[in-house]
Order: C-alpha cells, then structure tokens, then sequence
C-alpha cells in the first residue's frame, strides 16, 4: 500500500486524499478514515487505478453522494473511488414522438437532471425529486418514488469490469429490482442514457413540485440520514412496522429513529456506525417479533465498526 500511495498520482488526473473520513462523504455524518480516496476525472484515470489495484491485490469500492452508505468508524483499507467529476450531461438525440434521449455522467446529482426535465418540460421523473445522491448511486440502488423508479427511464448504462473494459448494458440486461440493478461483481457505472418525454413545462413543473412537498411532508430530509434504513417488505412498509412496535424516538448514542417517519435513523450529533448497527438490529428483533418478518437493510455498509 505505501508503493501505491506515492505511485498514485502519476496515474490520475483528478483529487487524491488520503486517510480520509468517510464521514465528511456520507449524508449521515459518520464513517471512519479511508486509505485512498480518489476522484478520477475521466474513465482512463479510472482504469489506470482499477488495474493497479488488482495488480496490487488492493481492495476497490465505489460511492456516490454517500447518501446510502453506513461507513465503518475504523481504519477502512483500500481504495475509495468516486466518480462525481463525471459530470457531463447532454441531450443526444430527439426522437419523432416527442421522446429525448439525455446523457448523462455518474457523477452528476439526481436532483440536477430532475431540475433540467423541470426547466425544460421533459416528463418521466417528476416523482424522483427530492432523492439526494447521484446517477451513478441511483442507478446502482434503482432510486425511486412515490411509484416511479429509474429503472422507467433508464435506457442503457456504460460500465467499466475491474480490468478497465467498457460496455454498454440496455436496461433489460440490468435486471432492475426494487433498489437494485444487477450489474456484473465490481463494475463502475460510468454514464447512462434516459428517455424523457417532451411536455409542458408548466405541466412538469407543478407535478415536481407537488411531489417535493409530498416528500417534505412525509421524510426528514434536513437532517442527517442515509434515507430509508430497511427496504419494504412485500406488501407492507418498514415504516409502518417500526412504528407500530414503538421505536420512533428510540435511540443508540446519537442516533435516534425519526420521529417523522420511522424508516430514518437521524445522526443527532456523534453517533457511531457501532450505534447504527446496535439501533439496527434492536428494531429489526422487534419488528420480527411483532410480525413475524425480517426486515433487510437498504443501506450499504462499507468497512467494519
Ligand atoms: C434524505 C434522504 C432521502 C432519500 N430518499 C430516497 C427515496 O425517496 N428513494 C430512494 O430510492 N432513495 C432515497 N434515498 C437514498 C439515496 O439517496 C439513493 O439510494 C441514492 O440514489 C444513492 O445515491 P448516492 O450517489 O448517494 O450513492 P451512494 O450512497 O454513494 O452509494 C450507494 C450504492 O451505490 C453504489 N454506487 C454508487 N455509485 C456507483 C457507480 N458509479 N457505479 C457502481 N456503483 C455505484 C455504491 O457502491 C453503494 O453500494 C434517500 C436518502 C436520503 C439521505
């Protein structure tokens, strides 16, 4: 690893730190140093790490926004790779029953392809407004909303497999699930393209905002979260079963379940990845002994606590 640290930098173009805390990237505040992490500006820059790496046998994990992630309090070895300098976005072609195909890089946040659809009346993610985080995250996680889903709008993705090899991969080869897409073990998404539907601006306007208030009404968006913890269960809400067993405002250290909506563990100031798995797991052993049911995490977790 020493070697890697002083070889690093003449094989990227793009920001290098090191012994980083993942906590200044994920939305909930918490997350332990990594070893290196990086911001590659372009897919080159990428694979040169990618293959030094596995050259190395160094272990590679991607992240967006943070928005998802729980990052171990320890020491997190290996390489963090971010794409948020992959920020180019472009419409590429209109077809002639008023669709629009946009490009559009990983790095590029959700909200600012939703504000785009808005300014310009494009039609198909109004309900996604609001979802923090970016491309890249939302596709990997299949972000969606009140009923609408990346997946409704993704055409293809292009990633790159560990030894540096880009391909495109339509939608129907991604396998989309509720918060998943199924991409081969380790692959990067680079970019991906989206059909949107030309309509009134107006029209696209009022849907997003309606949908924003929704969300506000509903979600602790201000605060520090990784969204929902758990993924629903079929046919009921995490949310509701968390409630229902009486753990809003339950807590762990300094983290605490929302008051607001009960799927959101809130970081009141310095909770630990230690606190959020003990919080975890108290929850989860009480909804199991309500319901019956297991419920499995959204969030991804990265290093160990
Ligand atoms: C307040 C709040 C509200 C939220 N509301 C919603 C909601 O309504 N609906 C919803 O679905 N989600 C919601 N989320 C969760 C989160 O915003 C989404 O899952 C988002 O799409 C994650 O994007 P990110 O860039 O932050 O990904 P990260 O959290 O950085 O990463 C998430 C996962 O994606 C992988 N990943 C990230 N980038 C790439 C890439 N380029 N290539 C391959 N893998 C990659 C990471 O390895 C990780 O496994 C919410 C979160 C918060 C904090």
């Amino acid at each position: 690893m020493k070697d890697m640290k002083s070889e690093i930098k003449e094989l990227i173009k793009g920001e290098i730190k090191f012994d980083e805390p993942m906590s200044a990237h994920t939305s909930l505040k918490i997350g332990g140093p990594v070893e290196i992490m990086v911001f590659p500006e372009d897919p080159v820059s990428l694979k040169n790490i990618l293959l030094a790496a596995e050259k190395e046998n160094i272990p590679v994990f991607v992240f967006g926004a943070g928005t998802n992630l729980l990052a171990g309090d320890g020491k997190i070895e290996g390489i963090a790779v971010s794409l948020r300098a992959f920020r180019n976005m472009e419409l590429t072609r209109e077809t002639d029953d008023n669709h629009l195909v946009l490009y559009v890089g990983s790095g590029v946040p959700l909200a600012l392809l939703v504000n785009l659809a808005r300014k310009n009346g494009y039609s198909g993610i109004e309900a996604l407004a609001g979802i923090p985080g970016y491309i890249g995250g939302a596709v990997y996680m299949n972000a969606g909303s009140f009923g609408t889903e990346i997946r409704d709008v993704v055409v293809s993705v292009a990633i790159m497999n560990t030894h540096g090899d880009i391909t495109i991969m339509e939608n129907d080869k991604l396998c989309f699930s509720y918060r998943s897409a199924n991409l081969p073990e380790g692959s990067i998404i680079l970019s991906a393209n989206f059909v949107l539907k030309r309509d009134d601006p107006v029209e696209v306007g009022k849907r997003t905002e309606e949908f924003l208030k929704k969300k506000k009404a509903v979600q602790p968006l201000g605060e520090f979260s990784a969204g929902c913890v758990f993924k629903n269960p079929a046919g009921d809400a995490a949310g509701r079963l968390i409630d229902a067993v009486g753990c809003k405002g339950m807590r762990a250290g300094d983290l605490e379940v929302s008051s607001m909506h009960a799927n959101y563990f809130i970081n009141k100031g310095k909770a630990t990845c230690r606190d959020f798995i003990k919080l975890m797991e108290t929850v989860k052993l009480k909804v199991k002994e309500y319901s019956g049911i297991e419920l499995e995490p959204e969030v991804k977790i990265i290093g160990s606590n």
